[in-house]
């Protein structure tokens, strides 16, 4: 039997979580979905941010459907203390490196868009965000005081050749079975790291003549992104910028609730890989409790989750459609009740894609 490694962690999560799991179920019944503690609610316990009864879970199942971690009680809290801690142990430590997240304005959604319908109507981009190295792992990485007694601080951007070369390869494979265009998005004219991957995109570039490549700024790119959002197909870009940059992306579907995303490690023969899913958004504690969360973003995990670890693309084709249904029928939890639509409670709408499955 395959087994997936169900972490709800915080917040929302646990909310998102059984609604996507319940999506899930009724698609595919023969898989063993196991839940198991992280994040704060491991730390509460008195166990670490990730307890190694989860990562054994973790290293026998054949993917990770993720919750959200995060905590104000632990802001205080060394790194290996924090909730967060858990999320980055998890991409690090199965090499997870390529964070795929695709942008899509369904129909029925253009009105809760931060743009204008006629901008986003349609919309349907892939941020491939690098996500195993840059100035969220590189080192020196601390607070300290310095030898003048200033308190100081340190991040270190690093990159090395064959991390640019292996996410490039990401994007330029997704863009041959979409629309053949990447941006890569960078500092150059400031970064060192950026210098490096600007030249090592355009040397993988020549192994697929058939995909356009084009280069932005990443401060060009975050104007683009809200000038002329369908001019993008895969946008291909670095650790902090792809968090950035898809926060922002996120709000031309009407809410950061819409978005799933899948951390993927290398591919094997079959094509398939272990990989982790989960909502790009945090644990919204303002909404926390109540019922309320958009699950969207937690259901079309599932899906990527199909598609990508269990190469079951019809599955995957069905949550998908049910979710474009759903909307197209006007099932809007309170995130996306801009135009004035009664709002669906979290298990509302997920028993409103199931009807549609
Ligand atoms: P957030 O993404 O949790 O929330 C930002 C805003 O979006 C809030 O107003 C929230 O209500 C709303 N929102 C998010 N998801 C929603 C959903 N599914 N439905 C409706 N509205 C939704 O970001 P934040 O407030 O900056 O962070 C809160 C906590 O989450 C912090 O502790 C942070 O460290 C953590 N965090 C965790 C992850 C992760 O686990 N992957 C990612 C980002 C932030």
């Amino acid at each position: 039997m395959t087994t997936i490694a169900v972490l709800p962690g915080d917040g929302i999560g646990p909310e998102v979580i059984r609604a996507a799991v319940g999506v899930l179920a009724v698609v595919r019944p023969d898989l063993e979905c196991i839940e198991a503690a992280v994040g704060a609610a491991a730390l509460s316990a008195g166990e670490a941010p990730l307890p190694d009864e989860t990562r054994a879970l973790c290293d026998r199942s054949a993917a990770i459907l993720f919750g959200a971690v995060g905590s104000s009680e632990y802001d205080e809290a060394p790194l290996s203390r924090r909730p967060e801690k858990a999320l980055f142990s998890l991409r690090h430590d199965y090499g997870l490196f390529a964070n795929i997240r695709p942008v899509r304005v369904y129909p029925g959604l253009e009105a809760e868009s931060s743009l204008l319908p006629g901008l986003v109507e349609g919309l349907d981009l892939i941020v491939i965000r690098e996500l195993t190295g840059g100035i969220y792992f590189g080192t020196p990485k601390e607070q300290r005081v310095g030898a003048d007694g200033v308190e100081e601080a340190v991040d270190t951007m690093f990159y090395r050749a064959p991390e640019v070369e292996r996410i490039a390869r990401v994007a330029f494979e997704f863009a041959q079975g979409r629309r053949k265009h990447v941006t890569s998005v960078d500092k150059h004219n400031i970064l060192e790291t950026s210098g490096l991957w600007r030249r090592i995109v355009n040397r993988v570039s020549r192994d697929y003549p058939d995909v356009r490549l084009e280069h932005l700024l990443v401060d060009n790119a975050a104007m683009q992104l809200i000038r002329r959002p369908r001019d993008f197909d895969v946008i291909l870009t670095e650790n902090m910028f792809g968090d950035i940059l898809s926060d922002e992306a996120a709000m031309l579907t009407g809410s950061i609730g819409n978005l799933p995303s899948a951390s993927l490690g290398a591919r094997d023969a079959s094509g398939t890989t272990f990989g982790m899913y989960e909502p790009i958004s945090g644990t919204a504690p303002d909404i926390a409790g109540k019922g309320i969360a958009n699950p969207t973003a937690a259901i079309l995990s599932t899906a990527m989750l199909l598609r990508y670890s269990l190469a079951d693309h019809t599955s995957a084709d069905r949550i998908e459609a049910a979710i474009s249904r759903a909307f197209r029928e006007g099932a809007r939890t309170a995130d996306l009740t801009a135009s004035g639509a009664r709002s669906f409670t979290t298990i509302e709408f997920s028993d409103f894609v199931i009807d549609r499955l």
